[in-house]
């Protein structure tokens, strides 16, 4: 087999048994990078000496040697986070994620921080302050976003897995649209110490990968309660074991009607409801269930998202971090000419919308509502899980659409989170799982939403399916 398309898991076993080196195995995913990377562009920095080196001289853990790719917006100590955004350009955290030091105590080689939407604010990577990731699948498309370089990579082979974070979706959609397998665990599974802040209510790391057997593995590693996160949830890290292997038959799966309805693409329709028939053969039970909330997540997630973005981005004020304009007169002057030149169209508009939401006068009606539906969207969810294990539904309305396709138009763009927000705002698990494709050869994903702190039921659902379809098999033409 062709080293870069290895399974984590496959290349553990490999690597355990000596078959295989972790030298040997850097370095073909790092001929992999060098072939492929000029098409796809997933990665904002690579670092080949450091990889092989680090896989040189790898020792024990259970991700001894695994070559692994981080979105940009994750610090690790003195290597350049960017969040792909010019007023970041240069900074070098002094200290690592949770997730990274989590990641190294497995011992894991890291080949390089990936491209992402600035801030982690769009669906398609376009809106990277550097340059646009292209979909392995389809090039003059987009891999999804905002983790559409974490997605890209994993999917052209650059790497064997990789971390992303996910606000409103931004593991989940990408994933779907590369044809790889994206988690967003429960709120508060994950550590977000050292993921720079969007929505601090909202964000969550996960892992990007080919199968759910390596979400899972990839789970285990980063979660688990973190003091420096005074969200963490006081659990311990889960078992990979116990989180892929729960019984599947007899399960109720929930499908909302609500998300089967206008805007859906007819092809993607039918690739889930087949991957949904393929559930009931391995004995779950279907029902059709309601979240009547639905209709007002987009609303909801984009004043509860820049209102907190507006705030956490207050502190790029080119005193403490990366770009300080040059010229300025005065030191509000700088403020000023920093933040104008240093943040892209995307950004500046959400901290606009946040500042206006948040503003005196206008907080009742828009931030202090928002938080009201929010609550209403969380008990739909909890009424639904009180008859239903798990809830399945298209991850996005579409495949992947053409680059510069919704640019123009930020509403359209919002539109196409329209089925990945509502897990962010109830603080729910969700995985993205590869379930056909367009006649086009577009990946299209299957998501299955679960009960907080149950990644065990929506994991085990999407490892019994994978274990019978082939969808997570299939290679890119890149
Ligand atoms: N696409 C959504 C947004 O633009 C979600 C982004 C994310 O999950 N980081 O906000």
């Amino acid at each position: 087999m062709e080293l870069c398309w290895m399974t984590v898991k496959e290349a553990r076993e490999a690597l355990d048994k000596g078959e295989l080196g972790a030298g040997e195995l850097a370095r073909a995913i790092l001929d992999r990078v060098e072939e492929v990377e000029s098409r796809v562009r997933a990665y904002i920095n690579v670092f080949p000496g450091e990889a092989l080196e680090t896989a040189e001289k790898v020792k024990g853990g259970p991700l001894a040697g695994i070559p692994l790719a981080i979105k940009d917006n994750i610090c690790i100590r003195g290597l350049e986070t960017t969040c792909a955004s010019k007023i970041l350009k240069g900074f070098k955290p002094p200290y690592n994620a949770t997730v990274v030091d989590r990641l190294r105590e497995a011992g894991y080689v890291l080949l390089g921080k990936t491209n992402l939407d600035e801030f982690a604010m769009g669906s398609s990577t376009e809106n990277s302050g550097f340059f646009t990731t292209h979909n392995p699948w389809d090039l003059d498309r987009v891999p999804g976003g905002s983790s559409g370089g974490s997605a890209a990579a994993v999917a052209a082979g650059e790497c064997l897995a990789a971390l992303g974070s996910d606000t409103g979706g931004s593991i989940r959609q990408p994933a779907a649209f590369c044809g790889v397998v994206g988690l967003k665990p429960t709120y508060g599974r994950v550590s977000r110490y050292g993921l720079v802040a969007f929505a601090s209510s909202l964000d969550q790391i996960g892992p990007i990968t080919r199968t759910v057997e390596d979400a899972a593995l990839l789970l285990e590693v980063i979660s688990g309660h973190d003091p420096r996160d005074s969200t963490s949830a006081p659990y311990p890290p889960h078992k990979a074991q116990e989180l892929l292997f729960k019984e599947v038959r007899g399960m109720v799966l929930g499908l909302p009607k609500e998300y089967f309805g206008e805007g859906l693409d007819p092809q993607v329709r039918g690739a889930v409801l087949e991957a949904v028939r393929v559930l009931e053969s391995l004995g779950c039970r279907v029902e059709e269930v309601s979240l009547p909330h639905s209709p007002y997540a987009v609303a909801t997630y984009y004043l509860v998202a820049t209102a907190e973005a507006s705030s956490n981005l207050a502190r790029y004020d080119g005193v403490k971090y990366g770009y300080r304009a040059p010229e300025h007169k005065d030191l509000y002057d700088m403020y000023v000419k920093t933040r104008s030149q240093g943040f892209g169209v995307e950004v500046k508009r959400r901290i606009m919308l946040g500042t206006y939401a948040l503003s005196a006068g206008y907080y009742d009606a828009y931030y202090l509502k928002a938080q009201k539906v929010r609550t209403l969207i969380k008990r739909d969810f909890e009424e639904v899980f009180r008859a239903c294990d798990a809830v399945v539904t298209p991850t996005s309305p579409t495949p992947a659409f053409r680059m510069g396709e919704r640019l123009a138009d930020p509403l359209t763009m919002y539109l196409s989170d329209i089925y990945t927000i509502s897990v962010n705002l109830a603080g729910i698990p969700a995985v993205s799982v590869p379930c056909g494709f367009t006649r086009e050869g577009l990946p299209v994903g299957l998501q299955i939403m679960g009960r907080a702190f149950d990644e065990a039921t929506i994991l085990s659902l999407g490892y019994a399916y994978q274990g019978v379809t082939d969808w997570h098999k299939k290679r890119p033409p890149v």
